[in-house]
This record gives C-alpha cells, sequence and structure tokens, in this order.
C-alpha cells in the first residue's frame, strides 16, 4: 500500500488527499495549527468575515467537490449583476456584468471605440515570447483600457504590478486566445463556439458563492471528511524543513523521508508539494537541478487585509452597495481594493451593520502592508470614506497579514514552468510517480483552480 505525504494542508493539498484515487495511508504536514491555507474566516458577535479569499468562482471540479461534500445547501451565491466599481476622476463609478458594462463611465468614447478594435489590431510578431500585463492590454485594447481596466484587474487578483508581471503566464488564456486567433476577442469566440459544441450536454456555469459559515466551512467539511478514511492523518504545527530521497530503488514506503522543525520524521514512497516555489526549490534542490535557481528567487507580494464593521447609514444609497471597488494606480489610492462583502453575500454581518474590506501593501506597496495597525486602519478608514462619505467611523475592525500573499510571475516565468517538468520528468524516468508539484505559482491562484488542480493530481494517486 502506497504512502503518500502532502506537503501543506490548503485547499489544494486537501483536495489531491479527498479525490486521492488509490487506497493507502495519506498524511498532510501542515506547518500552521490550523489547515486552510490562505483560506481563513473569523466567526465573532453574528459577523462572518474572511481574512483571505472571499469569494469562490467554481470551476467544474469545484463543483463535482461541493456536490461530493453536501455542501450545496450550505452555499450562498453572489448577486450576478452585482455592481462592480471602478475608480476613475476619483470617484467610484458602476461596472455593471454583462452587456451593459459597455455603457460604464469608468471609459472615455474615445477608449471604449478602441477597445473594440481589438479584432483589427495586428497579430502580435511570432519573436513576442512574452510580455507585461499592462503592455498586452496597451497593445490590444489601447492605453486607457491598461490603466483602468487590466491595472485594477492586476490589483484585485494579484496584487501585483502590471508592467513586471507575465501575461503569459498570469492570464494565459487571454495570451493563448490571441496567440490562436490573431485576436484575443477573436480567440475568446471561437473558444466559446467550440467548447458549446463540443461539451453541450454538460456545461459549466460558474458561479461566484461562499458558505453559511464563509469558506473555511469548505475547509472543515473537507477535514471531517478526510477523518472519516482509514489511514488519512492531518499532522498540523509540522513545518517541513528537509526533505531526503529520493531512494531509487527505495525500500518499501521508504522512498523519501520528510523531516519537520519538531523533530520528527515521515516516511513515504510518494510526495505531493502544494508549497511556495521557493520553499520548493529549497527542499527539493537536489531534484529541482534546472528550474531551482529560478523558483528560489520568484517573489511573492504581501497583502494585509483590513476588515471595518459600520453601523449602517440611514439610506441605503449611502452604504457599500454591490461588489466592491478597485481602484486605477494612477488616481493615487493607497488600497488595492475595498470588498462588500455584507453587500455582496447574505448573513455576514448582524443587522444594522454593513462591512468593507480594504486590501492594503501589494507589489508597489510593500511597506505599507507590514505598517503598524494603526497606520492601516487609518488608511483603510480614509479610503473607505472617500467612497461612502455618509459613513459613519467604524465600530469594529480586524486586521490579517499575509506576508507572502500571491506568487508573482516575471517575464519569461513558461521558461521556469518548462524546466520545472523537464526536472519531474527526469525523476519519473527513474522514480515513477514519485514527486508532484503544485501550487499557484504554476498552475492558477484562483480556488476554483486550486480545487482543479488538486483534484487532477488526486486522481493520479
Ligand atoms: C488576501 C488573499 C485574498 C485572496 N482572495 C481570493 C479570492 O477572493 N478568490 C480566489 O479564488 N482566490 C483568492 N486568493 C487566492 C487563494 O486564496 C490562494 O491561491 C489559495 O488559497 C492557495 O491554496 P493552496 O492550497 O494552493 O496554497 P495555500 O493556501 O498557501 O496552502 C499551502 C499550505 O502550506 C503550508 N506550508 C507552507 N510551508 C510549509 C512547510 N514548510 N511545511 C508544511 N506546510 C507548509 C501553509 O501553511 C499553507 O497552509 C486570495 C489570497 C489571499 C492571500
Amino acid at each position: 500500500m502506497t504512502r503518500i505525504v502532502i506537503l501543506g494542508g490548503g485547499i489544494a493539498g486537501l483536495t489531491a488527499a479527498f479525490r486521492r484515487a488509490s487506497a493507502g495511508e495519506t498524511i498532510v504536514l501542515e506547518a500552521g495549527p490550523l489547515a486552510g491555507g490562505s483560506i481563513r474566516t473569523i466567526r465573532e458577535d453574528g459577523f462572518t468575515l474572511e481574512c483571505g479569499p472571499n469569494t469562490l468562482r467554481t470551476t467544474a471540479a469545484a463543483e463535482r467537490l461541493l456536490a461530493d461534500l453536501g455542501l450545496e445547501p450550505e452555499t450562498v451565491k453572489a448577486d450576478s449583476k452585482a455592481p462592480r466599481w471602478i475608480v476613475r476622476g476619483g470617484s467610484p463609478r458602476a461596472v455593471v456584468p454583462g452587456p451593459a458594462a459597455l455603457f460604464n463611465k469608468v471609459f472615455t468614447t474615445k477608449g471604449k471605440l478602441r477597445l473594440l478594435k481589438e479584432p483589427f489590431v495586428a497579430p502580435r510578431p511570432a519573436s513576442l515570447e512574452d510580455e507585461s500585463v499592462h503592455s498586452f492590454f496597451a497593445r490590444r485594447f489601447g492605453e486607457e483600457a491598461a490603466v483602468y481596466g487590466a491595472g485594477p484587474m492586476v490589483s484585485g487578483v494579484y496584487a501585483g504590478d502590471p508592467r513586471s508581471l507575465s501575461m503569459r503566464s498570469a492570464f494565459p488564456r487571454l495570451w493563448e486566445a490571441e496567440g490562436a486567433a490573431g485576436s484575443v476577442i477573436r480567440g475568446l469566440l471561437r473558444k466559446k463556439e467550440k467548447k458549446g459544441a463540443a461539451a453541450a450536454p454538460a456545461r459549466h456555469r460558474a458561479r461566484t458563492l461562499t458558505f453559511n459559515g464563509g469558506l473555511f466551512a469548505l475547509i472543515e467539511t473537507l477535514q471531517s471528511r478526510l477523518s472519516e478514511r482509514p489511514g488519512f492523518r492531518l499532522e498540523l504545527n509540522a513545518a517541513v524543513v528537509a526533505i531526503e530521497g529520493p531512494r531509487t530503488p527505495g525500500p518499501p514506503g521508504r522512498r523519501w523521508t520528510v523531516r519537520t522543525a519538531d523533530g520528527r520524521a515521515f516516511d513515504a514512497d510518494v510526495l505531493v508539494s502544494t508549497l511556495s516555489a521557493p520553499a520548493d526549490a529549497q527542499l527539493l534542490d537536489g531534484v529541482l537541478t534546472r528550474s531551482a535557481a529560478a523558483l528560489a528567487l520568484l517573489p511573492s507580494s504581501p497583502v494585509t487585509v483590513v476588515m471595518q464593521a459600520y453601523r449602517a447609514p440611514a439610506s441605503p444609497r449611502d452604504a457599500p452597495h454591490g461588489f466592491g471597488g478597485l481602484i486605477p494606480q494612477v488616481e493615487g489610492f493607497r488600497s488595492l481594493g475595498i470588498l462588500y462583502p455584507a453587500s455582496l453575500f447574505t448573513g455576514r454581518a448582524p443587522e444594522g451593520f454593513v462591512l468593507t474590506t480594504s486590501f492594503l501593501g501589494g507589489a508597489l506597496d510593500r511597506a505599507l502592508a507590514s505598517a503598524p495597525d494603526a497606520e492601516l486602519l487609518a488608511v483603510a478608514s480614509a479610503e473607505v470614506a472617500r467612497f461612502f462619505p455618509r459613513l459613519g467611523p467604524a465600530t469594529r475592525s480586524w486586521i490579517a497579514r499575509w506576508p507572502e500573499a500571491i506568487p508573482q510571475l516575471p517575464l519569461g516565468h513558461h521558461r521556469t514552468l518548462a524546466a520545472l517538468e523537464q526536472d519531474l520528468s527526469a525523476l519519473d524516468a527513474v522514480a515513477p510517480g514519485a514527486l508532484h508539484v503544485t501550487g499557484g505559482f504554476c498552475d492558477g491562484i484562483a480556488l476554483g483552480e486550486r480545487i482543479a488542480s488538486g483534484e487532477t493530481l488526486g486522481r493520479t494517486l
């Protein structure tokens, strides 16, 4: 019976364990005192607050996971028509999802006309191997789209710098759409047609959701279902500090030995890493000979999350309404974005309260992420007040710090991933199936993608 050790008890590691296809021992080693990784929910006095991700945009794999965990009755869906707000000229302007988005007041008429010209813009030259997100959007859709569209998107998803983040690695679907059709719009339309024809009976409809108990309910349910499985163990406070192996041929169950900071050792036939790129580089440097140097240097952006509760104002027009606001860098705010959790989902705050969640720091304002609480609260409150001048002072605040929140993918990152693939294939040739690596730096950072990666991986185990 194969013994599998999974490094990291976040959503990817737990999903991989849950989806394990074969019987045998599975041990998840988690450095922290709780499983869940970036998913952390505070439940306090009727408030349900997210310290990390707030929304799960479902993939087909996520839908399957919710169904298999029996979590559907616990889901709380976001209103798909909830407006997003983008700041322009100092004030937030609504962007309503769907065709009505064309009537937004974020882009000028000239900017909108330039957007519509995208299909007629020359395709990228074959020699252009990668480019920054800003440069891609400016080339395809115009400078305004790059500043007021791509910029806030990069802040909202990656807390990153649009002028250094790799388009090819961070938004592969758009990059590939241009590559396939010479135009992003034509490429996406073509893909949609193909998908419709090929998968008509079971097309997946993405939903944006959370759960009654917040996103951590997903972790609790996974943990509880896994704990019923014979051979499953979750070891908390088990920070992996060294890995020995692979021993080829290894004695059964002892191909690898994993050592933790508190002196314990765990033997394994198969290792699954869900850790960060620098952690993989450090722990597996003997195996990742081609990729370790680049992985070791991969930065992450720090993000500090400030959650605030306010008394609901007398007029709903003065309260946060919709999904939340995104702020282009040129607008001179320090918040990357502000979410409105109690407007987005029901049941997040007791009657009479509204909530805001401000994201501070990121790749372009690293120092702010590690500022003292008082400074963070002052920045967040002042900028919420610019959005909602009639909201009184916050009645309660919570702060969550993520020093290494989101991996940043530099230009040419695809070459590092190709080198990683080569390392894993070379190892596979001598020790088949001995090592699997997944992570936001190589197969998508959104929760739906992390669940999909965990599922795909788990099914090979
Ligand atoms: C502030 C914030 C907001 C976000 N918002 C959203 C959102 O709204 N929607 C969305 O889809 N995504 C969002 N994301 C991204 C998403 O949450 C993450 O990409 C996802 O949770 C990562 O899951 P994972 O299992 O791959 O990694 P992680 O959650 O990072 O799990 C890895 C685990 O490994 C553990 N670990 C690390 N080192 C060791 C070691 N040496 N030994 C043992 N264990 C170790 C860690 O403690 C951690 O628990 C957000 C992320 C952050 C930080």
